[in-house]
């Protein structure tokens, strides 16, 4: 089998422990992507999965050349799995989807002739109806974009996630970007290209479970906010100089305590004052570290993920 050409659409798929939904979500991305009327490549990225992914997809490859695979040494995560694909994708355009079948394949014909009809960039895909999305999911999900708007000015749409398409250019741009921890959907709209933008229902999830544990979407708005604001940080100094001003106070009051020679008891005081400006302490420290880390880890310049395998250079192989 000859390496492929530069395919007009490249189809990026992250996949974790995705065993139990790959064949439907195969069945029914294939026709689909066919029907497209464009030459495709998909390039499923396996982030390092410890269930039956891997074997499945080499089992579909068999019949379907336009299937690339591509394994991660460890599971990365979602963001780094989609810039492993990004990073390796060919296409004239790049269409980012999940594996879940909760981005609804059909929608990438709409995107691409958006980006076509209106002459841009990116097509953003925008969850009309998330009444698939748990309720914990939405509270969280709105918790946390209202918090982005306050703290950076990111211009990403509250309902747009990671499915979307880009052009080349987009790509390209994403592509040369160094950054470590990087958020796509806040990224890319701060890149600045032309967009446009459809309107989607978010399907149930059509198999197999959430890959997405409360502490991957932690780690997700973390690193959200460390990569678009300092307002933590100048949050740690305001508590700093709140707190002094408190001191200052109570200094003045014992002084006068002492001075009117009251019996001062103390104890309670003492220990809320100590209890409150240790956890104060431990707050600022905690987000200094956040973003020490991020320098240390944009320092120390490793990539976010490591490539074990890729089916085309396989090919490409004598
Ligand atoms: N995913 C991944 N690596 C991870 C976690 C998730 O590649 O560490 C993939 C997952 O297989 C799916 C997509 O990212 O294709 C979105 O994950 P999921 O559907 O579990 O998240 P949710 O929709 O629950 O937020
Ligand atoms: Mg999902």
């Amino acid at each position: 089998m000859a390496a492929m050409a530069a395919p007009h659409l490249s189809i990026v798929v992250p996949m974790f422990n995705e065993e139990e939904v790959l064949p439907l979500f195969i069945a029914r991305l294939r026709p689909v992507a066919d029907g497209l009327g464009v030459s495709y490549e998909v390039v499923a990225v396996d982030d390092g999965s410890h269930d039956q992914t891997a074997i499945g997809l080499q089992r579909a490859r068999r019949d379907w050349p336009q299937l690339r695979v591509i394994r991660l040494r460890a599971n990365s995560g979602h963001q780094a799995a989609i810039s492993a694909g990004l990073a390796r994708a060919r296409g004239a355009y790049v269409v980012t989807l999940d594996a879940d079948l909760q981005d609804p394949p059909e929608v990438v014909a709409e995107m691409l002739a958006a980006a076509q009809e209106k002459h841009v960039e990116v097509v953003y895909g925008i969850r009309g109806d998330r009444s698939s999305d748990s309720v914990f999911k939405r509270a969280t999900a709105r918790f946390f974009y209202r918090s982005m708007d306050k703290l950076a000015e990111t211009g990403a749409h509250h309902d747009a996630g990671d499915f979307r398409l880009m052009s080349r250019a987009t790509v390209d741009a994403i592509n040369a970007l160094p950054e470590y921890g990087r958020v796509l959907r806040f990224v890319v709209p701060a890149l600045g290209f032309p967009s446009a933008s459809v309107t989607y229902r978010r399907d149930e999830r059509a198999a197999g479970s959430s890959k997405y544990p409360f502490a991957k979407m932690l780690r997700l708005s973390i690193d959200s906010v460390t990569a678009f604001s300092l307002a933590p940080l100048r949050f740690a100094t305001f508590l700093g100089l709140a707190g002094g001003l408190g001191a200052l106070v109570l200094l003045l009051y014992a002084l006068y305590a002492r001075a009117a020679g009251h019996v001062v008891a103390g104890w309670t005081s003492t220990v809320v004052i100590v209890t409150a400006v240790g956890a104060v302490q431990l707050l600022a420290l905690g987000i200094l570290g956040e973003y020490v880390g991020r320098l240390y880890a944009a320092s120390q310049a490793r990539p976010s993920y490591y490539v074990a395998y890729d089916s085309e250079e396989e090919q490409r192989a004598p």
